[in-house]
């Protein structure tokens, strides 16, 4: 399933539907529904009705956008004057104004409308907004009436799928536990020149306890597993400056790891010790709810929200092809009990699925039939298979579904399929590794490379998940880099001839502001992947 085609209403167009018939009747005289082209100016042909009385200052959690097309980006925002103690909002359905301009003085409109905001998603929007130019960069905002305004944002839509650009710049950034430190790693993804954010997961953490660093206050202690819960903690996450900041900055491409739910969790195989939380099947509904509510993805909520489809793929002209996976809600549990360390028999025999066969058959289809120069997937967890080879399994990474790994690196190894990238996060550092045709062969041919980021804040300043680098160091020839005591992000920018990759990190995640610094950079050659260290 691929959402290339955006077409999905959300909730927000059916609870539209369902307030607004005088509104739809308007439009459809313009023609609408028959399909001919509105006026772009839609507030003054389909003016919305006077708002309710709402509190002041609902706007706090700032906006976003995301998963552009050459024609269209979603933008997001959510009233919550009380983001972290259930919104604070009157229990009505309240129409929220969204405006695109071309210009950042906001003085050349072109697109504008509004939609409501409903009780019943958190008045959270999602808006689809479409009939946009390719290549091109867009500053919007929201507002209710004339009262208030929120933040202005900036986005920028993707080039035409049959064009040919010369570059595209992607972020890549994981794992951001609030009480970890400050997201200073965000002020300066909101600096830099992009196409757009992929986030590959643990956006929120679901687990409490005390924070680590003075004064970045925990959002609260407890473990969060109900809706209102899940929303609050959201609430408390984006309230962050730096984070509103990037979001503010540029278009995001967003995955889920296991955070966004419960620690480890395997479909509805929850982890020995969170087994007393509660229903699976109801805690995922309400986790999959809330996320969805937060981010500005283009999907739209099903009847059973623990069903929510999100992998989906993105074409950068003929230059790129980005599919974004969902390694979480489909994957059968990891083998020798999650258990870190000398893999069990069990794991040697087994034959699990992380992607679960609809989505492997849809991301193989993709890559076999993508023209893209560059195929990158981007995904949760670690791919590499050094720690296997060397004897120390990590069961919840692709280790534990290795002889699936191994069905994709054949798949990589087709020459059909052309240079094929794997993004990743989750361990809390950062890799640079090399993927061969036999994951348990280093002589076998190069048929990929993995860039995997360390943690915008996770596991805080000075430390990380270091205890692999021993195997790194002296039996892996296939990572050209590691490196756990680093906080950041990475940036890939990719050419017809190569791409540059480069791995960001920030001085410190213990104050609000960070200095930047190269931590390290590499060059892949389109056509070989040969890899030089710059
Ligand atoms: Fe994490
Ligand atoms: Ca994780």
């Amino acid at each position: 399933m691929s959402f290339d085609e955006n077409d999905v209403p959300g909730l927000h167009r059916r609870t539209f539907l369902g307030l607004a018939t005088a509104a739809l009747a308007k439009v459809s005289l313009l023609g609408v529904g028959s399909g001919c082209s509105p006026n772009p100016l839609e507030l003054e042909t389909n003016p919305p009705p006077a708002a309710p009385p709402v509190p002041d200052d609902v706007f706090q959690l700032g906006v976003a956008s995301g998963d552009p097309l050459h024609d269209r980006v979603i933008l997001w925002t959510r009233l919550a004057p009380e983001p972290r103690n259930g919104g604070g909002m009157p229990d009505v359905n309240v129409p929220v104004i969204w405006e695109v301009f071309e210009d950042e003085g906001l003085t050349r409109p072109v697109r504008n409308g509004w939609v409501w905001a409903a009780p019943a998603l958190a008045h959270s929007v999602h808006v689809d907004v479409d009939r946009l130019e390719p290549s091109r960069t867009y500053w919007y905002r929201f507002r209710i009436g004339d009262a208030q305004k929120s933040s202005v944002g900036r986005t920028r839509t993707f080039p035409r799928p049959d064009s040919s650009p010369e570059r595209l710049r992607l972020a890549s950034a994981t794992c951001q536990k609030f009480r970890d430190g400050y997201f200073t790693a965000h002020d300066h993804i909101a600096a830099a020149e992009l196409d757009a954010v992929v986030f590959l997961g643990d956006y929120i953490y679901e687990s409490g306890g005390e924070s680590s660093v003075p004064g970045r206050e925990p959002v609260d202690v407890e473990r969060v597993t109900t809706l209102s819960e899940f929303r609050d903690r959201y609430g408390g996450y984006k309230q962050d400056p730096s984070l509103r900041r990037a979001h503010e900055a540029h278009p995001w491409i967003v995955t889920w790891d296991d955070h966004e739910v419960s620690n480890n969790y395997a479909g509805l195989h929850w982890e020995e010790a969170r087994r007393d939380d509660g229903d699976p099947h109801t805690i995922r509904a309400a986790a999959y709810q809330a996320w969805y509510e937060h981010m500005p993805v283009r999907l739209s909520l099903p009847e059973d929200p623990a069903n929510l489809t999100i992998y989906r793929r993105f074409d950068f002209g003929d230059l790129a092809r980005l599919f974004v996976v969902d390694g979480r809600q489909y994957r059968d549990p990891q083998p020798c009990n999650a258990e870190e360390g000398k893999p069990c028999q069990e794991l040697r025999d087994s034959d699990r699925s992380m992607l679960g066969q609809a989505q492997f058959d849809w991301l193989v289809a993709g890559m076999r039939g993508s023209a893209a120069r560059w195929n990158v997937i981007a995904q949760q967890v670690l791919f590499s298979s050094f720690t296997l080879r060397n004897n120390l399994a990590i069961p919840d990474s692709w280790d534990g579904y290795h002889r699936e790994r191994q069905r994709l690196l054949d798949v990589m190894g087709e020459s059909a399929v052309r240079n094929p990238m794997v993004l990743s996060g989750d361990v809390h550092a950062a890799f640079f590794n090399e993927l061969h045709a036999d994951a348990m062969d280093v002589e076998s041919d190069l048929v990929g490379v993995e860039v995997l980021c360390t943690s915008i804040t996770s596991s805080g300043d000075g430390d990380g998940m270091g205890k692999y680098l021993s195997v790194v160091e002296h039996a892996a020839p296939e990572v050209w880099y590691a490196d756990a005591l680093k906080r950041g992000f990475t940036i890939c920018e990719w050419t017809r001839a190569g791409c540059d990759v480069t791995y960001y990190a920030v001085s410190t995640v213990r104050e609000p502001k960070a200095d930047l610094e190269i931590a390290a950079r590499f060059r892949v050659k389109a056509g070989t992947l040969e890899i030089e260290r710059l």
